[in-house]
């Protein structure tokens, strides 16, 4: 019930109910609602808190009240946690027959590419994948993307994806909502943020 309170459907709710969540995390709780009435959000939250399914539930609502391919790209410092994204996404969205493409490195690119041409909804990957995808991948594009996460923003930084962070902004749509989450705010983060962020709703646990 407390899910549908944060303005969830009751089939994201019985989803999350059916991954055993109870109530909503306190990072779900203060991001889900802004997230709803489409705003962008910056969450400062740590690995654990399920600042996943903070993020993955909105895209999820807002996917189902207009269905469209290619609709979120979630960016993840690390092909562990962009698995363990891909995996929230598909459990939460196993009901609305979600369609999931991972493009990390270290697996071959013409499985990931022929993933890319069964039009997933969601893609998550990490930026330097993303970005041989995006200049090596024939019909691959972000033009109609409506939804991008920066998921462990700081991590992304200190892993000096910036250059691949920016090729990626050039070629979304500016009229995209965004979320950044990060376990701590550093002053390139707040670069980052001022780069892709329009007047954002912060969060905090
Ligand atoms: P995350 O911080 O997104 O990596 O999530 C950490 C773990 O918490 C994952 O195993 C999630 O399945 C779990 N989780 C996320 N939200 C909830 C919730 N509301 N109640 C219980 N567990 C949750």
């Amino acid at each position: 019930k407390a899910f549908e309170a944060l303005g969830l459907c009751s089939q994201l709710a019985e989803a999350a109910a059916g991954l055993g969540w109870k109530t909503p995390s306190v990072i779900q709780q203060q991001a889900v609602p802004p997230l709803l009435q489409g705003n962008d959000v910056i969450g400062l939250a740590q690995t654990g808190s399920g600042k996943t399914g903070a993020f993955a539930m909105p895209i999820l609502q807002a996917l189902m009240d207009r269905p469209q391919e290619l609709f979120a790209l979630v960016l993840s410092p690390t092909r562990e946690l962009a698995i363990q994204i891909a995996e929230q996404f598909e459990a939460l969205g196993s009901g609305i027959g979600l369609k999931t493409a991972v493009l990390v490195g270290g697996i071959d690119m013409m499985a990931q590419a022929i993933a890319l041409a069964r039009r997933p909804h969601v893609i998550v990957g990490t930026p330097g994948r993303v970005v041989d995808h995006l200049s090596n991948t024939k019909g691959f594009h972000l033009r109609g993307l409506k939804h991008l996460v920066l998921d462990e923003a700081d991590k992304l930084l200190d892993m000096d994806f910036e250059q691949e962070i920016d090729q990626i902004l050039k070629v979304v749509p500016r009229d995209r909502r965004t979320q950044l989450f990060s376990a701590t705010m550093t002053n390139k983060v707040q670069k980052l943020q001022r780069a892709c962020l329009v007047t954002p709703v912060k969060v905090e646990v």
